[in-house]
């Protein structure tokens, strides 16, 4: 079955009624589908987002118990040694220790004993272009969901007809841009108020589960698109390099995608009109401008702790992507000024990790120091670089994201009533961090993916 639709309530406009009983009915079909989920109360609720995908579920019966492994929950508990998870179907249905766990008889027994278990990996920055094979390998390394924030619909056909297995993908939509627009034809360019808030409406009726605004968007479009994005229960993210991120917030949006969003809120003042006259004459000067205004940003003014407190007080998501900026000082190939901004960039997430802001992990697909397919683990390692805790990052990188996402009912922890979406590790990521490389196995929706 395809799932194709978002949920939403309540709205005047007969899209989001149209879309909303879509979504009931489809529920209606899933549950009967697997008759374990009309068990568990608000699995399914009005604001739990989904992907537009529905990878494989398991053929016939399939009972599967996952033996010995030290079990990293997602929510930061204490781990648990010598653990036992039995899934059902595409559902987890017991957690515990080998003594409390009863494993059933018919159940096809994994031996983990030595190894990680956690779950499976939620990024929340990845673009691609009908590129499954390049989708299959993220999965692989444990992404079992990831958000593109801002690619059109057309550019993941390939989840219809690619033939390898690919994570689940949540969509967005073109990003919502203003004239004259950077990347055309990725975009949507917001003509009034009414066409900004329409065009929500028609994202969230292909299955958009959240909308992008990027940087030539005008302030005063904010308030329009996250009235409209609220009323179909979705959440707004922003990409910024001319309007400043406290005004961004204040205008309501969830969530900020890259840390150099913050940087003309937090910069001289001088600076940071510089920065924007240069980028509104030509787009392409964000990229060394934005090294240039973060090596001289100062993080102890008065303005970082201002701006930190308001991201904090609007409970702000910021997803980083710290791995598409990195320069190293050692690298023969990054300016000076280029690896002071990025060492300034890691200090700074952690003091917004500090002050409260939500941080999540987003690969940005590719960086520098990332071989094919490594982004989202290098984001992990430059995470704890800039001062969360291994536990903190594992956060962000699962039940965090599936609260960015929206759809923390389903994805996102290993707990009874979750999708089976599993990573299973070597070795253990809280000693290092950099063990997040260290793969074994892959599930995803109760399914081992082929290696
Ligand atoms: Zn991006």
């Amino acid at each position: 079955m395809h799932i194709h639709f978002a949920r939403i309530k309540g709205n005047s406009r007969g899209i989001c009624q149209q879309v909303c009983i879509t979504f009931f009915i489809s529920v209606f079909m899933v549950t009967m589908k697997h008759p374990l989920t009309s068990q568990i109360p608000g699995l399914y609720s009005p604001t739990t987002l989904t992907e537009v995908n529905s990878p494989q579920s398991p053929l016939g019966d399939s009972l599967i118990a996952i033996v010995g492994a030290r079990v990293i929950d997602g929510l930061g508990g204490v781990p648990i040694e010598d653990a036992v998870v039995i899934i059902d179907g595409n559902r987890i249905v017991n957690v515990g220790t080998r003594d409390e766990i009863k494993i059933p008889a018919n159940a096809i027994i994994h031996n983990a004993v030595g190894k990680t278990l956690m779950p499976g990996l939620i990024d929340s920055h990845l673009h691609s272009v009908n590129n499954d094979e390049f989708l299959n390998v993220i999965l692989k390394k444990g992404t079992t969901s990831l958000r593109d924030p801002g690619h059109p619909f057309r550019f993941y056909q390939v989840l219809d007809f690619g033939k390898y297995a690919m994570p689940r993908a949540f969509l967005t939509g073109s990003h919502l841009d203003g004239y004259p627009g950077v990347y055309k034809d990725h975009a949507m360019l917001v003509k009034n108020h009414g066409h900004a808030r329409q065009q929500v409406y028609d994202y969230v009726s292909k299955g958009s589960s959240g909308i992008k605004i990027y940087f030539r968007l005008p302030l005063e479009y904010y308030t329009t698109i996250v009235k409209a994005a609220e009323a179909c229960h979705i959440p707004v993210f922003a990409h910024l390099e001319l309007v400043d991120a406290d005004d961004a917030i204040r205008a309501g949006i969830n969530g900020i995608e890259h840390v150099t969003s913050f940087g003309t809120a937090i910069a001289d003042p001088t600076a940071a009109m510089e920065f924007k006259n240069n980028v509104r004459a030509h787009s392409s000067a964000r990229s060394d401008g934005r090294y240039q205004l973060w090596s001289k940003i100062d993080l102890q003014s008065e303005r970082v702790n201002e701006v930190l407190q308001v991201s904090a007080e609007h409970q702000l998501v910021l997803s980083p992507t710290l791995t598409t900026f990195e320069r190293q000082s050692d690298d023969p190939r990054a300016k000076e000024h280029e690896a002071k901004a990025f060492k300034n960039m890691l200090e700074f997430v952690g003091m917004a990790h500090k002050a409260g802001v939500k941080i999540v992990t987003g690969s940005h697909t590719s960086g520098w120091y990332a071989d094919y397919g490594w982004a989202y683990q290098r984001e992990m390692e430059l995470l704890v670089e800039s001062g969360l805790t291994p536990m903190e990052v594992i956060q962000s990188s699962t039940i965090l994201n599936a609260r960015y996402f929206r759809s923390e009912s389903r994805i996102g922890s290993i707990e009874v009533g979750k999708l089976a979406d599993l990573l299973i590790l070597d070795a253990n990521p809280l000693d290092d961090i950099s063990n997040m490389r260290k793969i074994s196995r892959v599930m995803l929706n109760g399914v081992w993916v082929e290696d």
